[in-house]
């Protein structure tokens, strides 16, 4: 024996070498194959090489990797041999392989799967004489020339309208011989197209399709390989955070056939519901079809279950009659394999605990599964099917909390259609509800112009025929999709429902004209740029710009919230500057108001007219009467707060920005203004001109007016104590902070505290009744990180600022970061953006350290964050675990927030 490292593991009834819990290695498809196997599960043998040969290929290439796993690969091949009992490379009784990639984590950007490998225009032949079905025969071979051509050889499309050069060849075919489906085709028709694309293949390329079966078989290996590296697999991994490091696994497999005629199939399932997280099996399959003949909505898929079927009919506008005829399910159609397959799906679903996507084939009345894993979902399935497994008793507490990916949850808080602006709205057509949600926008065609035009800050709607990995890119950035093509198993409807995006597809009236860049139901013509809304929770596609709603809280949200809230230490606050949003963040679970940017309330209405009074103001006199105007509209507005919160804490910032943001700096607005204030032009352009800063994120801002204008402060303070105290007579417990934004040192501090102290104290005076109140400061400066033991010592809590934090501590400005970040993350020089997720190794180190500091002078300080990352799930994590008491966020994010506070305390 050698000790040589093991790069191949088979998987097969007889034996197997993988299993489940070696995803690392084997990457999912892989260790899933061998798990099934494991369980007993009819799967064709097969062998995995590992994701360590892929990273060996990336490093030393080609020959050193042959050399590494070479024997290996044969005696895999051996053994597929044995558990088949057929040959690989012999023409009369040919066996035959399948190349399938898989990575760690599924990745629809990478190569695509190559079917009946080993064939050649001898080993066709055999096939023909051995299955006495010649016309299958020549359909594999069909099919793997023009996979082989396509991912190995890489013969691509010279123009996007082209789009598949092999597709445009059967259709020609097609037309000549005056049918529609490919099934129509018979075997001299196939035998036809093998020379065509051989022929093709040799004009573009220059080189003839291989015909040695090991040829073919290395051919195939390293194009899976090299598909790691492939332009649509990086854009798949920037979008999914996915190391490039990881590698992918090649599966060799032998083949099954489900287009022997039509006792076999082939067909998709989900044991639960993508969309709705119902549990409820179903799918959808092909009578004598293979591969991914479903998923590239070729021909109309069948229902796998019956009750499947009837919803399915329902939405399409098919009669009971006419389904059970031409579309019967395969609960009817084939009632021994759909019961064998219901076994198979629950035994999967109960051994992995969670929903599965599975795959398989049927050849001549016998099962095979070709894959299964833990299906991708929307984010309302996720919710469902967490809290239903809960209650099912497959999964516990801790478990269901973790299934929901926080982000998800976005999904089910924003707005969908306003059911009234429905009934109003034209229905274009209707397809399948692929994916839920609600979105409008203008048409686009192609993906690459998807992305321009959303850089345009447009809202586009992706509409093709049916889409394909190359789309992702413009996938991503469309507010909806809308195919042609294709079931709720296809490409564009998994890929969807992963990035939560609203698609309907298969929407079979659509008809996508590239060339003219339009599409046409009945005599109707949209054209590029053309606005129209989706509704994929109905599949309904309708003109124009549709009206939306709030979306209404399912009962497992609430239940989920409410486990969450059990597990969490971190309390969750919102940011909100007016009693609306408060409203709002109340109504998600906030617990409380982190930061109210007092600022927000000075642009509504005729304040702005009383803030710009002040500003023009040419002393301190002045500036008071201006100030007095505002402080009765500063003091409603509290109120408002107060009331919606309870008795839960509101923090009120002071004035934050600098004073020309409420200044008009162009010409025509500066116009408007004088003549609404009286007050010559000259002088506001003399203003503007003054305020004027070369870097107003370090200007004269934050605690910095106060010192300069205290009156600005008192004014603040008097808003906030008598509003309290006003809310506190109608029986609320008002808990108020005050909170003195971007100090720096003790003194500035101090200073800022002195005034607000003496103002409370007046009022308190004035009233004759006190109020307790806390008074903290914002800690967003390096420097206040610095000292915060001594500012500690004077203020009563901490409030991170992390925007600025983040600002300083890098030295990136936020509105400029734009630049040179994108590159910065593209080249790994930064991992996130800095402004999303919190640097925990910088920005985050000076965090940790003011919380200690300041522990250590006023133990129990209370501490929290009111950056954009207090709705970050993974800042919400290091926030967590460095003892922050919460974290404040906008108020959609609160149960995002709220979520992942939950997931950081259970992972300790
Ligand atoms: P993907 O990762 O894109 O799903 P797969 O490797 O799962 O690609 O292959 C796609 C499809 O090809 C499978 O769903 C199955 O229908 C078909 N296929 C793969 N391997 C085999 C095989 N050994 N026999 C028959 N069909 C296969
Ligand atoms: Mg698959
Ligand atoms: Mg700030």
């Amino acid at each position: 024996m050698n000790s040589s490292p093991k790069y191949v593991y088979v998987f097969g009834s007889q034996r197997t070498e993988g299993a489940a819990d070696m995803k690392n290695l084997l990457g999912g498809k892989g260790a899933n194959l061998a798990e099934m196997c494991r369980l007993g599960i009819t799967v064709p043998a097969g062998f995995t090489i590992s994701t360590e040969a892929c990273t060996a290929f990336t490093e030393r290439g080609r020959a050193a990797v042959l050399q590494m796993i070479q024997a290996e690969v044969l005696q895999g091949v051996a053994f597929v041999e044995a558990e088949m009992g057929k040959s690989f490379g012999n023409a009369s009784d040919p066996l035959l392989l399948s190349v399938r990639s898989g990575a760690r984590a599924s990745m629809p950007g990478m190569m695509d799967t190559i079917l009946n490998l080993g064939l050649n225009d001898e080993a066709v032949q055999g096939l023909a004489q051995k299955s006495n079905n010649e016309r299958f025969a020549w359909d594999s071979y069909r099919r793997f020339v023009q996979m082989y051509g396509d991912v190995v050889m890489g013969l691509k499309p010279l123009s996007k309208e082209e789009h598949d050069p092999f597709e445009i060849i059967i259709e020609t075919l097609k037309e000549k011989r005056g049918v529609k489906l490919d099934t129509e085709l018979d075997a001299a028709d196939l035998k036809e197209l093998v020379q065509r694309f051989k022929a093709l293949i040799r004009a573009r390329l220059g080189c003839d399709f291989p015909t040695d079966p090991w040829e073919q078989l290395w051919g195939a290996v390293w194009a899976v390989f090299e598909s790691w590296n492939n332009e649509r697999a990086c854009v798949y991994r920037e979008l999914n955070d996915i190391p490039a490091s990881w590698g992918t696994a090649v599966n060799v497999q032998a083949m099954v056939f489900g287009n022997l005629g039509n006792s076999s199939a082939t067909g998709v399932a989900f044991s639960r519901d993508a969309g709705t997280g119902e549990d409820l099996f179903n799918g959808e399959f092909l009578v004598n079809a293979q591969g991914e003949d479903v998923v590239a909505g070729i021909r109309t898929p069948q229902q796998v279950s019956l009750v499947g079927s009837r919803r399915w009919a329902e939405l399409a506008l098919i009669s009971e009659a006419e389904r059970a005829s031409q579309y019967p399910s395969l609960e009817e159609l084939m009632p021994p394999i759909y019961q064998q397959l219901l076994k198979f799906e629950t035994l999967l679903e109960n051994h992995f605990r969670d929903m599965q996507d599975i795959e398989f084939t049927i050849q001549e009345g016998k099962l095979w599964m070709l894959q299964t894993r833990n299906g991708k979902r929307t984010g309302a399935a996720m919710v469902r099917i967490a809290m239903e497994m809960l209650k099912q008793g497959m999964i516990d507490e801790k478990t269901a909390l973790q299934r929901v990916a926080p982000d998800r949850l976005n999904e089910l808080l924003h707005p969908i259609f306003d059911p009234k602006a429905i009934k109003a709205a034209t229905l274009i057509a209707r397809g399948l509800p692929a994916s839920p949600g609600a979105a409008t926008g203008q048409i686009v065609f192609f993906a690459d112009e998807a992305e321009t035009w959303a850089k345009a800050g447009k809202a586009v709607i992706l509409v093709r025929q049916e889409t394909s990995p190359e789309d992702l890119r413009g996938m991503s950035v469309a507010k909806g999709i809308l195919t042609a093509r294709g079931g709720m198993t296809s490409h564009a409807a998994v890929v969807a429902r992963g990035m939560g995006k609203c698609c309907v597809s298969g929407a079979g009236a659509v008809h996508v004209d590239l060339k003219a860049h339009a599409m046409t139901v009945g005599d109707m013509v949209y054209n590029e740029g053309d606005w129209i809304s989706l509704n994929g929770s109905t599949g309904e596609v309708l003109e124009g710009k549709v009206a939306t709603k709030d979306a209404e809280l399912s009962g497992d949200f609430g239940d989920l919230m409410a486990l969450a809230d059990k597990y969490k230490r971190l309390e969750v606050r919102a940011n909100a500057d007016s009693p609306a949003d408060a409203l709002v963040a109340h109504n998600f679970g906030a617990h409380g108001i982190g930061l109210c940017r007092t600022e927000h309330m000075f642009f509504e209405g005729e304040r702005i007219l009383a803030v710009r009074e002040m500003i023009l103001a040419d002393n301190e006199a002045e500036r008071r009467k201006a100030l007095a105007k505002l402080l009765p509209m500063q003091r409603d507005d509290f109120e408002g707060l107060f009331r919606e919160m309870h008795d839960l804490p509101v923090t009120i910032r002071l004035l934050d920005p600098p004073l020309h943001e409420f200044l008009p700096q162009d010409d025509a607005n500066q116009r408007v203004m004088a003549a609404e204030m009286h007050v010559p032009l000259g002088k506001i352009k003399m203003r503007v001109e003054e305020l004027h800063e070369f870097n107003p994120m370090m200007g004269h801002r934050g605690c910095r007016l106060g010192i300069s204008y205290p009156e600005i402060t008192e004014m603040q303070t008097r808003a906030v104590i008598e509003a309290a105290l006003n809310v506190r007579a109608l029986g609320v417990h008002v808990k108020a902070e005050i909170m003195v934004p971007l100090v720096g040192t003790v003194r500035e501090f101090n200073a800022q505290a002195e005034v607000i102290r003496r103002t409370a104290a007046t009022v308190f005076a004035e009233r004759g009744e006190t109020l307790d109140y806390m008074l903290g400061t914002m800690i967003e400066t390096p420097r206040a990180a610095l000292i915060a033991d001594s500012i500690g010592k004077q203020a009563e809590f901490f409030s991170f600022g992390t925007n600025d934090l983040t600002q300083m501590t890098l030295g990136f400005s936020r509105d400029d970061a734009g630049k040179f970040l994108p590159d910065y993350l593209k080249r790994g020089i930064y991992e996130h953006d800095p402004f999303r997720s919190i640097d925990q190794k910088g920005v985050g180190l000076l965090v940790q350290m003011a919380v200690e500091k300041g522990r250590s002078v006023r133990p129990g300080i209370e501490v929290g964050v009111c950056g954009e990352h207090g709705g970050d799930p993974a800042s919400v994590a290091f926030f967590h675990r460095v003892g922050l008491d919460y974290v404040s966020c906008s108020p959609y994010r609160v149960p995002i927030a709220r979520l992942a506070a939950a997931q950081a305390a259970i992972a300790g």
